[in-house]
């Protein structure tokens, strides 16, 4: 498959992307808006000078999305609706804000329905590996997540489960009232106008800011949490919305929720090994208690491989020099007393 707008959507469909003000969503508004489509609502809660990239020529609004009048705003007249507006972040926020991360499923009930009151052809919504039965992935070695892996579930508390209880709600709004549905699984996702600081963030984003600040204040030392042995991938965000396009013009996945996520294992330690590489610098590890999330987690891409003959490849040394390079000049900013994305 190219890039270019496919066959099926129009570009003066209208599409509507909730979460626009944030991260993956703020990169799939410039990249429809890049293809060639000329409607785009972009909506997300915060206020939109507070966005992370907004991108010229699309509508903004700024609505709450657990309000069923805004969800109907948000959906007038829309073709196509990818849901990507979350309350979330990395580890550290999903293992201690349970409640906020459940509330997002008030998101999805509203969303849901306001699409398919406006008469929607295609809704997408960003489903997530935390929502596969943690007992498989106990081990740093534990065996890659296959999609039917999340049942018998026993998802992670909180966000894990919100993301269960979600897919199965867009399944039902296909099996009784026919409206189609697309559900991705994603696996980490990193890259520039991604959260960087506060909280929020996840690793990649917080090991390059903790070596890029290590190398600025001269201490010599960056904080692990845990020991390091834990393993993940990470799929650069580019990839991710190339992903959302292609699995949303799928008709053979329609209700059937598909990993995206890279297949390129790495452990914390590696990781953090790589941001020092790209960093040319060389910093003494304190391994810390913090919340660490399951053993091992790796994407299994034999389905996507064989429903779209494409896969996440973008290589994770490639991606984080991207990333690095962008939260330097935001560190530099933030310095400079000048408006950075976190
Ligand atoms: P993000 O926090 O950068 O973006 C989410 C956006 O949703 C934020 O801008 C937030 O303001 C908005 N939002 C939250 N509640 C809202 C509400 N009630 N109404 C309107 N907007 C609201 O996160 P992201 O990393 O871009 O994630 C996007 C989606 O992908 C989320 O659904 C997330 O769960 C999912 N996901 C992300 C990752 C990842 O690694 N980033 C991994 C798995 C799944």
């Amino acid at each position: 498959m190219n890039d270019t707008v496919s066959t099926e959507s129009h570009p003066d469909d209208l599409i509507v992307i909730a979460g626009a003000g944030g991260f993956i969503a703020g990169h799939l508004t410039k990249y429809f808006r890049d293809k060639g489509h000329t409607r785009i609502r972009a909506v997300d809660k915060r206020p939109v000078p507070e966005w992370y990239q907004p991108v010229p020529g699309v509508e903004c609004l700024s609505l709450d999305l657990s309000v069923p009048q805004n969800c109907e705003r948000a959906c007038e007249g829309a073709v196509e609706v990818y849901n990507l507006a979350a309350d979330m972040g990395g580890m550290g926020f999903i293992e201690h804000f349970r409640v906020e991360c459940m509330r997002s499923i008030l998101i999805t009930v509203h969303m849901l329905e306001a699409a398919y009151q406006a008469g929607a052809r295609r809704y997408f919504f960003s489903s997530s590996a935390c929502a596969y039965n943690t007992q498989l992935q106990l081990d740093p070695d534990s065996r890659a997540l296959k999609e039917s892996d999340a049942y018998p579930a026993m998802a992670e508390r909180g966000y894990g489960w919100e993301k269960l209880y979600s897919e199965m709600f867009c399944q039902e709004y296909w099996a009784e009232r026919g409206m189609k549905t697309f559900i991705a699984r994603f696996h980490a996702v990193y890259g520039p106008f991604g959260t960087w600081d506060g909280g929020r963030e996840k690793v990649p984003a917080a090991f390059c800011r903790k070596v890029i600040e290590a190398k600025d204040l001269g201490t010599g030392r960056i904080e692990i949490w845990g020991d390091g042995s834990r393993q993940r991938t990470f799929m650069y965000v580019d990839d991710c919305v190339r992903g959302i396009d292609r699995i949303t013009h799928c008709d053979d996945l329609i209700a059937t929720p598909i990993n995206l996520g890279s297949a390129e294992p790495v452990t914390v330690d590696g990781l953090a090994t790589l941001v020092e590489e790209i960093a040319d610098v060389k910093l003494q590890r304190d391994y810390i208690e913090g919340p660490l999330g399951v053993g091992g987690r790796d994407s299994d891409n034999t389905m996507i491989k064989r429903v779209l003959g494409w896969e996440p490849s973008i290589p994770l040394r490639e991606g984080m020099e991207k990333t690095y390079a962008w939260i330097e000049q935001q560190y530099v900013d933030r310095k400079a007393g000048k408006r950075t994305v976190s």
